[in-house]
């Protein structure tokens, strides 16, 4: 059987129609649905609607009438990220479980869970985290552009290849910076012949310069010009500000994907001859893991010991006389960096008054509002009746009788999609409390179980800043996200973590 699926995009601010985010989430979610064998029948764009609150986003609602119409037999909602899809955990909980009843699946490009009580946990985290790390974010960050830089904006000026839209500051407001179309293409071909390994920095900026690099830049391209572009992780879409000493994933469209970027890096800046990419399921922790000297992410490689191959994560920067570590020995390290994190007592209470408290609240209000209902389809059948003995006793022509039962039974059907809003069960509350336990207990066991992407994304929600390998080969945290926080004991005994400032309540 075919399995037939919808998509469906939003961005948060109008402003940002105007770029191409929506046609991003679309590519991606295409390429996403192909991959897991969905056929696309349907797209739903969302223009610059808040994700507040559910009732606000008439695609979202046109979107669940159309999956709650049996007859068009979706199996599967895809979404880019669950925060396009909702950034309320109660609404996007009771969204994904109203589909849930008519056996859709919600996917998420960027969190890519399983449906089974585990997969959905997962997901209900990444929702929570995000939602909280937004309300604690915006009450701490007083910083505008640092703010705009952790929503996906890049607040300085544009790198080479790229440009603003308009003249005015004000007109930006909002918007990534979009492609340059001249200069862009000669820099994608760049990093493809860079990640070849034949060319030096000095023959690939002669090749852009045959291209017309100069033409449209402010000077010829050089070997420095090369060295900054091919360092810069802003082209796959990862965005690194040295003020903040921050990272964070960029509404641009990327000019090349993160696998050319890391080959052309390994060619050319490390000179690694035949780089081949390696078996990532062996390095969690790649790109999250920095170099305490220098502060650049840590590579990995393969080395060959007396018993096989050993793997490590090193330092490429020479002036660092390659700081290396065996991955067994961060993983363990890591495992135990973990057993000593915890969610925020803050995000237990909320969590616990949001999804408990909150979640039962909506249920109430859910069967109150699906009565109202009930009781209106009721009456509504009921005019039916009446119209039919309206015409039977001659009050109403058969033509009137038909097109007055037309209306009433259009009215119905609406009234029907409706109430399938407000059927939230009990049920869904006991996956969420099983979750919950599971998460809050024990984030190391939650981490060992998952597969590389979700580590990632877990890993990467909880140490928004990174890890540091320090050169003693041991590891620390430089920050948390706000919604975590180390378990004190440990962290003082060890003396090495830093422990969040001012968040707990
Ligand atoms: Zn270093």
């Amino acid at each position: 059987m075919e399995n037939k699926a919808v998509i469906y995009t939003r961005v948060s601010d109008p402003s940002q129609i105007e770029n191409n985010s929506l046609e991003v989430q679309e590519q991606s979610c295409r390429k996403f649905a192909q991959a897991k064998g969905l056929t696309i029948i349907k797209i739903f764009k969302e223009e610059g609607k808040s994700a507040k609150h559910v009732n606000t986003r008439p695609a979202l609602r046109d979107c669940l009438n159309f999956c709650s119409t049996k007859k068009n037999q979706v199996s599967a909602l895809v979404v880019y990220k669950f925060d396009r899809f909702s950034r309320n955990l109660e609404e996007g909980l009771a969204t994904i479980s109203l589909l849930a009843k008519y056996n859709i699946e919600v996917l998420s490009v960027i969190e890519d869970v399983e449906q089974n009580p585990m997969g959905r946990a997962i997901r209900n985290i990444m929702m929570t985290v995000g939602q909280l790390d937004n309300e604690l974010k915006g009450e701490r960050v007083k910083d505008n552009m640092l703010a705009c830089f952790r929503k996906g904006f890049w607040p300085f000026k544009c790198p080479i290849g790229y440009q603003r839209k308009y003249q005015t500051k004000e007109q930006n407001k909002g918007l990534p910076p979009i492609k340059e179309p001249n200069l862009a293409p000669i820099i994608e071909r760049m990093f493809h012949k860079a990640k070849s390994g034949i060319y030096n920095k000095t023959q690939l900026a002669k090749i852009m310069n045959g291209e017309g690099f100069g033409d449209y830049y402010k000077s010829k391209a050089s070997h420095k010009i090369v060295d900054k572009i091919l360092k810069r992780t802003f082209y796959y879409g990862y965005m690194y500000s040295p003020k903040w000493n921050e990272y964070s994933w960029g509404e641009h469209k990327p000019l090349i994907d993160e696998s050319t970027w890391n080959r052309a890096y390994q060619a050319v800046i490390m000179k690694k001859k035949n780089y081949t990419y390696q078996d990532d399921e062996l390095y969690p922790l790649k790109g999250i893991l920095r170099c305490e000297k220098c502060g650049g992410l840590m590579t990995t490689c393969p080395s060959k010991g007396r018993n096989g191959k050993v793997f490590y994560y090193e330092c490429g920067n020479r002036d660092c006389r390659k700081i290396r570590i065996q991955a067994k020995e961060v993983h363990g390290q890591f495992n135990q960096l973990l057993k000593q994190i915890q969610p925020s007592s803050r995000v237990i209470i909320l969590f616990n008054q949001m999804v408990f408290k909150e979640w039962d609240k909506g249920i109430n209000q859910a069967k109150k509002e699906a009565r109202v209902i009930e009781n209106r389809i009721a009456e509504l059948k009921k005019e039916l009746t009446s119209i039919r003995k309206a015409k039977d006793d001659g009050t109403y022509s058969p033509k009137e009788a038909k097109e007055e039962a037309r209306k009433i039974r259009q009215e119905i059907r609406v009234s029907e999609v409706e109430k399938s809003d407000f059927k939230v069960e009990q049920y869904d509350t006991e996956i969420v409390r099983e979750f919950t336990k599971q998460f809050l207990i024990n984030l190391q066991k939650l981490w060992k179980k998952l597969d590389l992407p979700k580590k990632q994304t877990l890993q990467n929600k909880i140490f928004p800043n990174g890890i540091l390998c320090l050169r003693d080969k041991t590891i620390r945290t430089v920050n948390l996200s706000p919604s975590f926080r180390l378990i004190k004991a440990l962290a003082t005994k060890k003396g090495r973590n830093v422990t969040p400032q001012g968040i707990e309540p």
